[in-house]
């Protein structure tokens, strides 16, 4: 028997079989009249999920390609750009802007930090102001979630358009666009949209749309004029399997969703808490998206990740970049529920005791399913 396998990452996550069956739907021609009608429909339900009124954009990409678009459709050559970067994917802000030859104050947090709402505007006047800012809602790398609204808030009336990525934080955490004043959001499928990976999407503000329009970076198939010429992406098996989870999503309830991630979240810190190692990312509720566990001293990650692999078939991150070997990363955002949470619980409890790391054994998942609200027998 082939070994079962469970996916517990913060991306891609698992998709649910509504969303694998709508991507089995034969194929409709994506400039035709079927397939726009459920493109519009993609749309009409992203704008609910963004909190965005205004045009909801679909690329055939990558979420980062989607990052480069937000940096190339607002900027010109020599613009000066305000990143906060706080690990992996903020950093990732940098390296884009840098090669399209901006001038980038970086505002650098170490990884696991939680951006400063009053330091990113002071930075910002600082400098003398800039044409937008980029900043990460959900850095996945670190497992913590940046208080955006309080950022949107300091930053208002400061001139500078507000770039967000969104892509392991829209439809996992509370996100309001218009409400909160966020000029362009990116995110991917492939994580709370519980949608295979391969399309990125964006809100964009009416100011943000009226600064593309100027905007004289290079681009082409990633500009926002061309993208929304198309219509939509003919990444069409995709967009079809949009349509089915941001039903789910929708049905489910926004509020429902952030609920339950949000007691994942606590089930997963209970867990590891219970087992005597210490968590890398905060242990507060808004730490909803991904829980960073720090490996106990002299234990690798990258051999405890392998292990939960092979030995219980668990697949969970790993530390990115300077954290490789450091942390071990479990998701709980999308199609992923209490039961796989405990499973990767107990695999890394095997896997650590198995490497010889002094845990306490036996206690985890029942601490987890308690944290959650589920009953526990005594
Ligand atoms: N930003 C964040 C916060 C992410 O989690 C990821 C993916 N892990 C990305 C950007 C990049 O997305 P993609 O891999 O789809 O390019």
């Amino acid at each position: 028997m082939p070994a079962k396998s469970h996916l517990v990452t913060p991306g891609p996550t698992p998709v649910p079989p509504e969303v694998v069956a709508a991507m089995s739907q034969p194929m409709l021609h994506h400039r035709g009249p079927d397939f726009q009608a459920i493109a519009e429909r993609v749309r009409t339900r992203l704008r609910e999920v963004f909190h965005a009124a205004g045009d909801i954009l679909l690329f055939a990409s990558s979420g980062t390609g989607a990052m480069e678009a937000a940096v190339t459709n607002l900027c010109s050559p020599g613009d000066r750009v305000l990143v906060a970067s706080a690990g992996h994917f903020g950093e990732r802000w940098v390296a884009i802007a840098r090669s399209y030859g901006l001038d980038v104050v970086h505002l650098r947090y170490a990884w696991g930090e939680t951006p400063v709402p009053g330091e990113i505007a002071a930075r910002l006047s600082e400098s003398g102001g800039a044409r937008a800012v980029y900043i990460t809602h959900s850095e996945t790398s670190t497992g913590v979630v940046a208080d955006l609204r309080a950022v949107a808030e300091r930053l208002s009336g400061s001139g500078a358009l507000l770039v967000v990525d969104a892509v392991s934080s829209l439809g996992a955490v509370p996100l309001a666009a218009d409400a909160w004043g966020l000029d362009v959001v990116v995110s991917g499928s492939q994580k709370a949209l519980m949608t295979p990976p391969g399309l990125a999407l964006s809100s964009v503000s009416a100011s943000a749309r009226s600064a593309s329009r100027t905007a004289a970076l290079p681009r082409f198939s990633l500009d926002w004029g061309r993208v929304e010429s198309f219509g939509s992406t003919p990444a069409v098996s995709l967009v079809m399997g949009l349509d089915a989870a941001l039903e789910l999503l929708l049905v489910e309830g926004l509020e429902a969703a952030f609920d339950r991630h949000r007691r994942l979240g606590r089930a997963c810190r209970a867990g590891a808490k219970a087992m005597g190692i210490d968590l890398f990312s905060p242990d507060e509720d808004r730490s909803a998206v991904v829980t960073a566990i720090r490996m106990p001293h002299g234990i690798d990650g990258r051999v405890i990740v392998r292990a939960m692999r092979e030995r219980s078939g668990v697949t969970v991150g790993g530390g990115q970049g300077e954290l490789a070997g450091q942390i071990v990363r479990i998701g709980h955002i999308g199609y992923i529920g209490v039961a796989d949470v405990t499973a990767a619980l107990a695999a890394l409890e095997v896997a650590l005791d198995e490497a010889g790391a002094a845990i306490e054994r036996g206690v985890a998942v029942a601490a987890a399913l308690e944290a959650y609200g589920e009953r526990v027998p005594a």
